[in-house]
């Protein structure tokens, strides 16, 4: 790969210029490493574009000029300023709200308005995230008659942040938006699956009036530019959305200098459904939270749980709605519901996990197979439903990623609530009931937790899931904060705890006259 820019034409006819390098310094610079990755379309197996990826030179580049510019011109633009040009940012990402859907429905292969969503999610986060860039207040906090202190929320530093491919777009605005509103600098490194939305979002950084440095973006693959990143001394927080191993792996990478760390790792959420839920919304959700962007969301409602009187009833509402609405095949499509998954590697993952759902013994009510997709190319898989499924089997205890649901009755809500936490993930958990009492209790208890007899793994629950939603599944919103417990992940984004998460907190010790 030598050259830097090129000019794409998607499959719906647009043509848009696709920036091939690393964005450092607020230039696009060729990868010193040599190296490139192949960006295939999951739609039809095509390579699209070759890119450039970053090595552990190329990385060092990044994080220097982020720490030049956090010490230089970020440090003397004010926080309303700041606010200010992530507005900008947003204003400019939005004109091209066609372009950079286009190329996540072509690159990622969720379908088209799904994508324009995401381009909506990533303006709204970069605008909320504007209007707090100067109102993250300090504290004053008296202590005896002669002394007090006062406290003040400063940057980090240099932040490396580490984003998988299901919400390209989406995820970025989670990582930057924030770190940026508190004045840090960043060195982002987007998934190899999925680099190409954020190279032409990067074109607009520069015209929207960001100095140099301060947003590097550095395609590459995981193990060399990401662990480069992790690992890098000259970076002071590490931030990462992806599976519970890897955030393992970038737990242990950035304990060379004790960085600041986020991880919003893997989960397997359940959905319960009680016997006096309003059967047909819940299906509804229930299909949604399972079914959506092809199953591949971190806090996707895996494992439903239904009261044995109305699982029959339920289950066949579900299916219903499996067929009514999942429509699988070109994104690109108007209609279709689920396009291609992201990779041959994920795609073949559902399949194994589908096998092995027929090996355990769990009912195959609906799907089970790949799908044609276009013209018998592409990564596609139809939607599954399991029922009958037993806790023991894998694809009630292991994250699929796909769009693979694992359907079981429970008898008293006492079981449900524990088998609901007998999992060592801890991110969503959503309940159906009409009756208020029961929901907040759910909540509660679901929250405190309780060390489950049937827990299969010998892990700490005392606590359980940390997004709960009362009569939804998969709701998300830029105002509440998200992010998981136990082996889900450390720490939160979105909301406040979004921001304060991006800065430390610097205490001031005033004495008005104590003498020794
Ligand atoms: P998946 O298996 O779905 O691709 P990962 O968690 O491996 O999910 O990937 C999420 C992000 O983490 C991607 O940007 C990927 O390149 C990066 N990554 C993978 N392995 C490592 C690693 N060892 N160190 C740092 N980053 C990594």
């Amino acid at each position: 790969t030598s050259s830097l820019f090129t000019t794409l034409t998607a499959p719906n006819g647009r043509s848009f210029d696709q920036p091939l390098g690393l964005f450092i310094n607020n230039e696009w610079r060729a990868a010193k490493s040599g190296d490139g990755i192949t960006v295939v379309s999951p739609i039809n197996e095509e390579e699209i574009v070759k890119v450039h990826a970053a090595g552990a030179q190329d990385v060092d580049d990044a994080v220097k000029a982020a720490r030049e510019a956090f010490k230089g011109p970020w440090s003397k633009i004010g926080p309303t300023e700041r606010g200010e040009l992530l507005r900008k940012l947003a204003d400019l990402a939005e004109e091209q709200t066609e372009t950079l859907a286009t190329i996540d429905t072509w690159n990622n292969g969720k379908r088209l308005s799904s994508a324009k969503g995401d381009v909506g999610e990533l303006t709204s986060v970069l605008r909320f995230y504007a209007g707090f860039a100067d109102k993250l207040y300090g504290q004053v906090i008296s202590t005896t008659e002669s002394k007090f202190a006062y406290t003040s929320r400063e940057p980090i530093g240099v932040c490396g942040q580490i984003i998988p491919w299901n919400y390209p777009l989406g995820m970025a605005a989670w990582k930057m938006a924030p770190a940026l509103a508190a004045g840090n600098t960043i060195v982002l490194k987007p998934a190899e699956q999925t680099p190409l939305s954020i190279l032409v979002f990067a074109t607009l950084i520069d015209r929207s009036g960001f100095p140099p440095g301060v947003i590097n973006i550095v395609n590459g693959f995981g193990r060399t530019a990401g662990a480069s990143l992790a690992g890098h001394v000259g970076v002071d927080k590490v931030a990462f959305t992806g599976s519970t191993n890897t955030g393992r792996e970038i737990m242990k990478l950035a304990a060379t200098n004790l960085k600041e760390i986020t991880l919003e790792t893997g989960g397997k959420s359940p959905l319960i459904v009680f016997e006096d839920a309003d059967l047909d919304n819940a299906s509804k959700w229930a299909h949604y939270g399972i079914m959506a962007n092809q199953g591949q969301i971190c806090t996707a409602t895996s494992r439903i749980l239904v009261h044995e009187t109305i699982y029959t009833k339920f289950v066949d509402l579900f299916i219903g709605r499996v067929k009514q609405t999942s429509k699988v095949g070109n994104p690109f499509e108007a209609g279709t519901f689920q396009g291609p998954q992201v990779s041959k590697a994920q795609y073949e993952r559902v399949l194994s996990y589908i096998e092995k759902g027929k090996q355990e013994g769990a009912t195959l009510r609906f799907g089970g197979k790949p799908h044609q997709g276009v013209d018998g190319k592409g990564f596609f898989v139809e939607p599954t439903v399991f029922t009958d499924v037993k806790d023991n089997m894998k694809i009630y205890r292991e994250e699929v990623f796909g769009p693979l649901v694992a359907i079981s009755s429970f008898t008293t809500e006492e079981e449900a609530i524990e088998r609901a936490n007998d999992t060592f993930y801890g991110l969503g958990a959503a309940i159906f009931t009409e009756n208020i009492t029961r929901a907040h209790q759910f909540a509660k208890k679901i929250e405190a937790g309780s060390e489950s007899p049937l827990s299969h793994r010998r892990v700490n629950i005392d606590y359980g899931f940390s997004v709960v939603w009362i009569n939804s599944s998969n709701d998300s919103d830029f105002r509440i904060p998200f992010g998981g417990v136990k082996q889900s992940g450390i720490g939160r984004e979105l909301g406040e705890a979004g921001i304060t998460a991006y800065t430390t907190v610097k205490a001031v010790h005033v004495n008005l006259g104590t003498r020794l």
